[in-house]
């Protein structure tokens, strides 16, 4: 039986974080304190009161557009509101009412400003990535079958299989290939998933971005373009996929 008040409770929880994510995504690569000043419209520099900030709801009866200046708002907002949203809902309904949920839902909300970021800006910034590794080392308590030697080896397969894919590509080819960025995204996806996680992203990873390549190239006009998205999204996609679905897929996959 479905609690609908709780699942509807869980999504607006996750809704308001989401809105709190955009103001992440747009502020930490223009260096931007998150904090202050409140939320303002980044063309009219004017202050978005409370009642206009409403996650999802705001966008709809403004119209998708800034109530000062009416300069169009991108649907993106609303719907990172919504798919914010929608993970503690699916975690609950994975996990039940466990410390679990509240683990993975942290990691995911950082790899959800992580790909957002790197899909603007083609980085991953430090300050995010991290300080991250260090937090997401607390799987060895959060997940029952992570242990501080799982959480190592994630960090260290995850990051190291980047630095030497990064290394020897920039030896044959004297330009650099794949980011930092990357290899810090892999060392934390490591550190909350395992060595199992890692190589489980790395793969679901390469294969999501190898089937959105292709893709792209034959059905999408002008769909070359497409291929300069970077790496971060794809790793972020196959992590929650582990999350999700990885011991299910693993298990399929063996037997
Ligand atoms: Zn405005």
């Amino acid at each position: 039986m479905i609690d609908y008040t709780l699942t509807l409770i869980l999504f607006i929880f996750g809704a308001c974080i989401g809105s709190f994510l955009n103001v992440c995504i747009f502020r930490i690569p223009e260096k931007l304190s998150i904090v202050f000043p409140g939320s303002f419209c980044p063309i009219c520099k004017k202050n978005i009161p409370f009642y206009c900030n409403i996650p999802i709801l705001s966008y709809l009866f403004l119209r998708g557009r800034c109530k000062n200046c009416k300069t169009p708002i991108p649907i993106r907002y609303p719907l990172i509101e919504i798919l914010t949203g929608i993970f503690p809902v699916f975690l609950f309904f994975k996990f039940g009412f466990t410390p679990v949920v509240f683990f993975w839902f942290s990691f995911i909300c950082v790899l959800i400003v992580i790909s957002l970021i790197d899909f603007d800006h083609q980085i991953i910034p430090d300050i995010i990535s991290i300080p991250c590794i260090f937090i997401f080392a607390s799987s060895a308590f959060f997940i029952p079958e992570m242990s501080i030697k799982s959480v190592l080896l994630g960090i260290f397969t995850g990051g190291g299989i980047l630095y030497t894919v990064a290394f020897v590509y920039f030896k044959l080819k004297k330009t650099q290939g794949m980011g930092g960025g990357d290899i810090k995204l892999l060392a934390m996806i490591g550190a909350a998933t395992g060595i199992k996680g890692v190589l489980f992203t790395l793969f679901t990873g390469s294969l999501l971005g190898t089937f959105a390549g292709i893709f792209a190239i034959l059905f999408v006009k002008g769909g070359n373009r497409y291929l300069k998205i970077p790496f971060g999204p794809y790793l972020s996609a196959g992590a929650i996929i582990y999350i999700f679905f990885g011991e299910s897929l693993i298990q399929w996959y063996l037997y």
